[in-house]
């Protein structure tokens, strides 16, 4: 008996998934061939959530998947673990052992053989080697990271209103460095979540007074990668909300004390959140010969597979894809890790009946900012008409769509249909923010 063709994805987030998913229900299904996914977290959350988690205005347990379960239904194997090598010669992709949150260790290290590999790890903040970081800025890479801020924000307000003193100058304050989407949706978020903790009972602290939000941006503007009308809007709505954006400000250090920058300013915050930049993770940096950039991301031709193995391929936030001509690569979005699952799906299926592959294009529908409660800004790629500006409404109705394709490819239209419709009954009877 001939063995099955053995696929690997690595990374179940945004695009990894998707695939995962997608292959299980043709290929898989059929028996055409075996499919797992290795992911080093036991649930799945659709990154572009964290900050909404990191407010505190969502609960991550109402937005989680469970992978062993999607598994279970879409005819993959999911198997637990964080890869930290690879052996080109025999094919393996080498996972570390797991340890439980006691230190005890529940997997041992393991290898897993490939006749396909795919990776799709995603990526993390990048802190440029600068000084302080990592000691002292929060991060939001994972649903861990993003909880773990809520938790800290939250304590530091209950700790500040049943506090016998009274709330020092800066005790609450946030400084946010990166003015990308990340940075400037999670200060809007916060601003309407400090407002609504007062109202829930921590009315000694006024947020006006007490709780300034500043975000620092080393370029001249805020949203540097999206086009100006957006921006303009964008900072319109934070100087309402009295965010301090400072701009043209590059970060040198960070202290306890604040973030210290080239100009000789230092902005004073308790908290501080770093969402400046991004590189795929650290130990892709060598990984048994393959190429890669800077960042540390697997280069890819258009067609995803890696230039110098064409049993791999890498897509998302970790592969460098080239853009046309223009000499830049495809941007860290999850319509671009979605696209690209796509693509993939296809291209292992062609692969597989010996034809030719087919390549890779970035088709950017446009950009939206979800600036909590207040608004949305954006734009959408018109066929016609070339990208055109939209606000309010339609703009957070076209940002909540995004999600639920991401859902609709993960359950199927029916269910991602039905998830809304709770999620709508639940937001009558739970309070506006997670207040634990
Ligand atoms: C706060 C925030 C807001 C964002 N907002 C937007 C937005 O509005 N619009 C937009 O288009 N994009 C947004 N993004 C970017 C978007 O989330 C990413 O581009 C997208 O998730 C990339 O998808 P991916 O599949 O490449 O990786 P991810 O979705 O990051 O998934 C990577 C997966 O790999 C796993 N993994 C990582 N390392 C290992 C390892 N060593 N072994 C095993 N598993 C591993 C992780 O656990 C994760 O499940 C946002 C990102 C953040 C952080």
């Amino acid at each position: 008996m001939t063995e099955k063709h053995q696929i690997i994805i690595v990374g179940g987030g945004a695009g990894g998934l998707e695939l995962a998913t997608k292959l299980g229900h043709s290929m898989g299904k059929k028996g055409l061939a075996d499919i797992i996914l290795i992911d080093k977290s036991r649930t799945h959350i659709w990154k572009p959530l964290l900050h909404e988690v990191a407010a505190g205005t969502l609960d991550s347990s109402e937005d989680e998947l469970e992978y062993l379960a999607q598994a279970r239904w879409h005819h993959f194997r999911f198997r637990l673990g964080k890869m930290t090598g690879l052996d080109r010669d025999t094919q393996e992709v080498v996972v570390a052992p797991t340890y439980n949150a006691d230190g005890e260790m529940i997997i041992p290290e393991r290898r897993f053989r490939y006749d396909t590999l795919v990776m799709s790890v995603g990526s993390l903040s990048n802190d440029f080697g600068i000084k302080g970081v990592k000691e002292h800025c929060l991060f939001l890479d994972s649903t861990e990271q993003a909880e773990r801020f809520q938790q800290k924000m939250l304590d530091a307000m209950i700790r500040a209103h049943a506090g016998h003193k009274a709330i020092e100058k800066g005790q609450l304050d946030v400084a946010i460095v990166g003015a990308g989407a990340t940075g400037v949706e999670l200060a809007a978020q916060l601003h309407h979540v400090a407002r609504q903790l007062s109202a829930y009972g921590l009315d000694t602290i006024d947020p006006s007074e007490h709780i300034k939000l500043h975000i620092i941006e080393a370029g001249p503007r805020i949203l540097p990668a999206l086009p100006e009308r957006i921006s303009n809007s964008a900072l319109k709505v934070l100087s309402k909300l009295e965010v301090t954006v400072h701009v043209n400000e590059r970060v040198i250090e960070i202290t306890d004390e604040g973030i210290h920058t080239s100009s000789g300013q230092v902005i004073p915050a308790r908290f501080k959140v770093w969402a400046a930049g991004i590189k795929a993770p650290d130990f892709m940096q060598e990984l048994a010969g393959l190429e890669t950039n800077h960042i540390n991301q697997l280069v890819v031709h258009t067609n995803l597979q890696t230039t110098r193995d064409e049993r791999i391929f890498a897509m998302g936030d970790c592969a460098a894809c080239p853009m046309g001509d223009s000499g830049s690569n495809v941007p860290p979005r999850a319509q671009a890790a979605h696209q690209m699952a796509s693509l993939v799906y296809k291209n292992i299926k062609r692969k597989l009946k010996n034809r030719t592959l087919v390549n890779y294009h970035y088709k950017d529908y446009g950009s939206l900012i979800a600036m909590g409660r207040y608004s949305t800004v954006g734009n959408l790629m018109g066929n016609l008409t070339g990208p055109f500006f939209i606000s309010g409404f339609i703009a957070r109705f076209v940002y909540l769509s995004l999600y639920k394709m991401h859902q609709a490819a993960l359950y199927g239209w029916p269910r991602a249909i039905l998830i809304a419709f709770l999620h709508f009954l639940r937001k009558g009877i739970d309070p506006q923010v997670k207040l634990h």
